[in-house]
């Protein structure tokens, strides 16, 4: 099959694979309809973190497609079925997989589709992928549902609202989404489920900061001075009540504890692959902060999101800029880094 391999810093490409087969009979194969580029693929593209996966290593993390082989064991998935699987690679059965953390999962020590952390399954930057414990990761996709609008409750659209979530805006709140890509921006859509009066964007890429006014945020651009100094200049001088990070730095996290209220929370999805960072542990020991920081337990989110998308209330698609050929992928990757030609989400058609 054709795919998209890693196969050094800044160097994807389309080459052939193994075709994925049935290995456990808990295992489907699915026949990829719609993948897309993460901003989690960027830090392995950016050789970030050491620990690069192989030469070859088949990229992607957010896929869903249809149903095209089952194992012996596969009880609830049948050939046909289109189905969304989340990023994360889990048993469902493990001792942490039945305290709802899938992404702990210790039979898979962790995994992520195309990822270099615990055992290794081929990504979904490809024609078809091997989804192993079918039953539990996969879910149905109803006929109503475009590709488009189901994609992203796999990986981004749950974490954006994991981050509102744990950021536990109340009403009336203010809220400071650092970083207008595409988990920022669709933060940006969950927070305001929570009903806060004021939402603000911050970023440096002036397209990102319209799709953000799109979203109900005002903008707040790092070119103009210092973001936290401007949050609490637009805030009567108190700073956001809570603070949601999409980025994944060291700057980024920084800003955000800086930016944030006394009392405030800071709630991080930024994905952090080094071993550890400065931090301004003064500065929020001292505010009296609530952090939240961690990986999105997507398959968690999957279900109950999922209405929200058909009535209307999440439009995760407003995010898309790009639809294209698997094959075009590398020039995908390449604008969606650089920021050029407007890209905020990349989408893969095999
Ligand atoms: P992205 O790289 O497209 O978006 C990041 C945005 O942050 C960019 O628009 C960039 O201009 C902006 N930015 C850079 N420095 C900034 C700063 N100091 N302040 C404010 N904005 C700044 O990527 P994305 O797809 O939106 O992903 C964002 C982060 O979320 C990545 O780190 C990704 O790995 C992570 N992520 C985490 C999970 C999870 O489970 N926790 C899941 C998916 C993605
Ligand atoms: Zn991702
Ligand atoms: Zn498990």
């Amino acid at each position: 099959m054709n795919a998209i391999t890693f196969r050094g810093v800044g160097d994807v490409r389309l080459e052939e694979a193994p075709d994925p087969k049935v290995v456990d009979a808990g295992d489907v194969v699915i026949r990829i309809t719609t993948s897309a580029i993460c901003g989690s693929d960027l830090h392995q593209y950016h050789g970030r973190g050491g620990g690069l996966v192989e030469p070859g290593a088949v990229m992607g993390h957010e896929f869903m497609g249809v149903v095209e082989e089952v194992g012996a064991g596969v009880r609830e998935v049948r050939a046909g079925d289109r189905v969304i699987v989340p990023f994360s690679v889990s048993c469902g059965t493990c001792e942490w997989c039945r305290e709802r953390l899938p992404t702990q999962c210790t039979t898979t020590g962790r995994a992520v589709f195309g990822g270099r952390f615990g055992h290794v399954f081929p990504g979904g930057q490809a024609e078809y992928i091997r989804v192993p414990f079918a039953d539990h990761l996969c879910e149905k996709v109803p006929a109503d549902m475009s590709d488009e609008e189901a994609i992203f409750l796999g990986d981004i659209l749950s974490t954006g609202y994991f981050c509102a979530e744990n950021g536990g805006i109340r009403p009336g709140d203010s809220v400071a989404v650092f970083g207008a890509g595409p988990v920022g921006l669709l933060a940006m859509q969950s927070a305001q489920l929570f009903g806060p009066a004021r939402l603000f964007a911050v970023d440096r890429v002036g397209y990102r900061l319209t799709r953000a006014e799109e979203c109900g945020a005002e903008a707040v651009h790092l070119d103009r001075g210092d973001p936290g100094d401007q949050l609490r200049a637009l805030t009567g001088g108190r700073g956001p009540d809570v603070v949601l990070e999409c980025v994944g730095h060291e700057t980024p996290f920084a800003q955000a504890i800086h930016a944030v209220r006394p009392g405030g929370t800071v709630s991080s999805v930024g994905v952090y692959v080094e071993t550890s960072m400065g931090f301004p542990v003064r500065e929020a020991f001292f505010k009296d902060l609530r952090l939240h920081m961690g990986i999105c337990n997507a398959r968690n989110y999957i279900k109950p999101l999922m209405p929200l998308v058909r009535r209307g209330k999440l439009t995760p698609t407003l995010i898309i800029t790009h639809t294209m050929p698997l094959g075009e992928a590398p020039w995908g990757y390449a604008i969606f880094d650089r920021k050029q030609d407007q890209a905020i989400k990349v989408m893969l058609k095999p």
